[in-house]
């Protein structure tokens, strides 16, 4: 991007799920109204920037995985700054600013942004402006908001520095006489003004717009008797209160109708990433009673016909559209249902006011509208305020506008909180509650995230099923509420679940009884690179696995493996294996039975089981969950890691049980090595960096 150096800055981001990456658009879009500009890369896209060389203030947006890994897109740019061979001042002459994103959930919050920020500081850059760690469990924006208004105060003085520094003089007046009008000073109107005011003003040139309201439309919006605020209701102060919104974000995609016929774009081209394979699932299996909580299937794929090849504890991503019903029901919604099978082009829009804007990588240019909405775009994604914003423009009843403008209005902010993000709206349940909201199709290819793969362990070994694929899922279920008066099923799960169910139940006329089948069912998967979570190289070093529900799943693979390597190798000397498993009933979601199997041909040495919703009539109370038994083991807990130099592995929920073993383990080195919390803590941080205590943990 060419910009003009006098008010440029450059923006790197690296996302995973495109947080990161909508944050560095919207900073973009506010750099213009700033009177800045933004040049703004992927950090992945190391051939359009060069931090060696750079001297513009440069400000990084930066996700973290659930493994507190920095996002596949930063791999490469931390391997490079982490080349200990650099000198301190290596990038002395550099000024940032950094924005993590993380969850709090995790073990390692905003890991991603810490390794890049720490690193940066070593090799001498400066910041310009504080770091921001944004929190996605109590929402990103409480953090990221705030961020990004602080930011442009500091980004000038640090481009004035820097011109100063080259001896611009006569820029440094250009970029500190303020802007006018002063863009980013926040108008607030009283309330007394015209109720034509409601129409937000601008263009979106402005950073924030300002409403105001006669009393008598908010109540409107809060008639007396709705004393409760809601998703479709607010109650004083908000609803008397006047507002800033965001600024009104640029539209930039155009999507024409085509009066052609043709194919699809294959799958593979949504996933730039990595290979795509389309394989037959060959058995699906009820792992769980019909009266368990949840259900656990079991599918194997086959793989023989593909070159895909994995390692027991990768994990590989699965390829899945949205709900069918819910996509006819949203394009009968946008009044389009008669369309759904019409191919469209999707370009951007001329003479659009966004910087840089170009289609998302992950819409085709021509395609069908229903393949759009079926196969790329995250239509249960939670609304972003910047969504909101829009949708207030597309709105036409009075009260439902002032709702929408409340909600990704900073005065809204906890709001937006408890009837958007923790109540997780979706578009289809906002267009349910406002229905008076008819946005254009443009704006859900602009503002609805990509839609992800998802990610599931491999619960198999290569060696002992060759060309087969197995892993096990929970189908996710979400109840209905308030917001969403019919339950759903996870995007992923509830597809895979009605995909095989014919698989599940054999139909009585065929012959195929044990739920392996001719079918032709057909899904597609990607691998998922860069796992650390493999069984120890030296097969005498002992480990202890701990994976509760279906986080038993990656434990499957490594056992099979480790049985088949002892038939093969009688001469090798094999470590002993623990495995920690827990469920809600015994009788109804212990899910590898067979377990018991891995105990008497010796691969497993030791299987502790716990069940946490069974009674019992034993005097002392059995444990309930996997960390109170490993607790009963801390001797051996002690000794494998410590003295034996083994290996420890967590999978599974990480809310509920990750961080409940890692207390455990934490308390058991304290007390085994008689050292306080503090000292057992950095034991642990020792053996993660060790690679000896790796978890494979997902929310
Ligand atoms: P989604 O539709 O994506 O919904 C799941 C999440 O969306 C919820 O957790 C919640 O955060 C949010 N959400 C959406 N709507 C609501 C709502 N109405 N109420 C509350 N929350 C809502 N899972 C397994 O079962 N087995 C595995 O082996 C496994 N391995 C994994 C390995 C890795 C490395 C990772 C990252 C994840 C793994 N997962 C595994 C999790 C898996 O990837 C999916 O997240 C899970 O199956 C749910 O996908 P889904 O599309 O069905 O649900």
């Amino acid at each position: 991007m060419c910009c003009d150096s006098k008010r440029r800055f450059l923006l790197l981001y690296a996302t995973q799920k495109g947080q990161a990456k909508a944050i560095a658009e919207e900073i973009s879009q506010q750099a213009c109204a700033h009177g800045l500009e933004a040049d703004m890369h992927c950090l992945s896209e190391m051939d359009k920037y060069n931090l060696e060389t750079e001297k513009d203030p440069v400000v990084i947006v930066i996700s973290t995985t659930g493994t507190g890994e920095p996002p596949d897109t930063a791999r490469k740019f931390v391997k490079k700054i982490q080349d200990t061979t650099l000198p301190p001042d290596h990038f002395a002459h550099l000024q940032y600013g950094l924005l993590g994103l993380g969850d709090s959930e995790y073990m390692f919050f905003c890991n991603g942004g810490k390794t890049v920020d720490r690193r940066l500081q070593e090799l001498g850059a400066q910041h310009f402006y504080d770091t921001g760690l944004a929190d996605d469990c109590v929402g990103l924006e409480l953090v990221v908001d705030p961020w990004i208004d602080g930011l442009w105060v500091a980004l000038r003085k640090a481009i004035l520095l820097q011109k100063e520094k080259e001896g611009m003089n006569s820029v440094v007046d250009a970029v500190s006489s303020p802007l006018s009008p002063a863009p980013h000073v926040v108008h607030e109107l009283n309330l007394s003004s015209e109720v034509q005011n409601l129409r937000l003003e601008g263009d979106g040139a402005r950073s924030s717009d300002v409403l105001s309201q006669n009393l008598d439309d908010i109540n409107l919006v809060t008639p007396a008797r709705n004393t409760e605020a809601s998703l479709v209701h607010s109650v004083p102060p908000l609803s008397q209160s006047a507002l800033n919104v965001p600024a009104l974000p640029p539209e930039y995609i155009e999507v024409q109708f085509q009066d052609i016929c043709g194919e699809n774009p294959h799958l593979s081209s949504l996933i730039l990433e990595a290979t795509t394979f389309e394989v037959p699932v060959k058995k699906a299996v009820q792992l769980t009673r019909e009266d368990a909580i949840k259900t656990a299937l079991l599918l194997e794929l086959d793989i023989s016909d593909t070159v895909f090849d994995y390692q027991p504890g990768d994990a590989f991503c699965v390829i899945c559209p949205n709900n069918a019903n819910e996509v006819e029901e949203l394009l009968h919604i946008l009044g389009l249902s008669e369309k759904g099978d019409d191919f469209v082009c999707v370009k951007v829009k001329q003479g659009t006011k966004k910087k840089g804007a170009s289609r998302p990588q992950h819409i085709p240019e021509r395609s069908t509208l229903k393949f759009i909405l079926t196969w790329c775009l995250e239509i249960r994604a939670i609304l972003k305020k910047a969504f909101l914003r829009a949708l207030v423009e597309c709105t036409s009843d009075t009260g439902e506008k002032r709702r929408l403008q409340e909600l990704c209005s900073r005065q809204g902010a906890s709001d937006y909180t408890r009837f958007i993000r923790e109540s997780n709206v979706c578009f289809l349940d906002l267009l349910h509650a406002f229905p008076s909201c008819k946005p254009s199709l443009n704006l859900l290819i602009e503002h609805l995230p990509k839609l992800q793969a998802r990610s599931y362990s491999v619960s198999s070994s290569n060696l002992y099923q060759p060309g087969k694929l197995c892993f096990v899922f929970n189908v996710v279920e979400f109840p209905a509420c308030p917001t969403r008066p019919v339950s759903r099923k996870g995007v992923c799960t509830g597809w895979l679940a009605a995909l095989v169910a014919p698989l599940l139940h054999p139909s009585k006329n065929t012959l195929d009884t044990k739920g392996e089948s001719s079918s032709t069912v057909k899904i597609s998967i990607c691998p998922r690179p860069n796992n650390t979570f493999h069984l120890p190289a030296d097969p005498s070093v002992p480990f202890m696995m701990v994976g509760p529900g279906t986080g038993i799943s990656p434990f499957i693979g490594f056992l099979q493996h480790r049985q088949k390597l002892r038939e093969q190798h009688t001469d090798w000397e094999f470590g002993e294996t623990w495995l920690f498993f827990g469920c809600r009933h015994q009788n109804r979601d212990y899910l590898f039975k067979q377990l018991r199997c891995f105990l008497e041909n010796g691969t497993l040495t030791h299987l502790k089981v716990c069940f946490s919703r069974d009674s019992s009539t034993a005097e002392v109370a059995p444990p309930k969950y996997v960390q109170d038994v490993i607790r009963l083991y801390a001797k051996d807990v002690a000794r494998v890691l410590l003295k034996e130099r083994g290996y420890f592995y967590i999978c599974g929920d990480k809310k509920n049980m990750a961080d409940g073993v890692s207390d455990a383990v934490v308390d058991i080195l304290s007390m085994e090595m008689e050292a306080d919390r503090l000292e057992a803590m950095k034991i642990l941080a020792m053996l993660r960096e060790e690679k000896r205590y790796l978890q494979d943990v997902w929310s």
